[in-house]
């Protein structure tokens, strides 16, 4: 048992919000999905720059993390544990999700960390 789970028990996994096959879950899993294809076709669009400038690149870098990010996201979302923030283990706010649906962590522990 991790100390995590110990804290937290059977009591903190129910808060999550998110148990893997529930209207939850498909419903992240959706908005990650569309983010996804969003993310994909526009990277595509600016691969196709024949000289790219700096705001270019950037962006490009941007999309990147961002899509490894969704990929992350989609696998919490498999092991069940989407929508926990890592740090406090706290559930992260479904306002900060619809915003950002691949956040590892609640804004507070997002803060912590700038
Ligand atoms: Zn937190």
């Amino acid at each position: 048992m991790t100390v995590n789970s110990a804290v937290n028990g059977a009591a903190g996994d129910a808060l999550g919000g998110h148990p893997p096959g529930g209207t939850a879950a498909r419903q992240a899993r959706e908005l990650l999905e569309r983010e996804r294809r969003t993310h994909i076709a526009e990277l595509g669009l600016l691969e196709g720059e024949s000289a790219p400038d700096e705001a270019v690149m950037a962006r490009r870098g941007t999309l990147q993390s961002n899509l490894e990010e969704i990929d992350a996201a989609l696998a919490r979302l498999d092991d069940g544990t989407y929508g926990r923030c890592e740090d406090c283990r706290k559930p992260v706010p479904e306002g900060r999700l619809e915003i950002i649906p691949y956040a590892r962590r609640c804004v507070v522990c997002q803060q912590r960390r700038r």
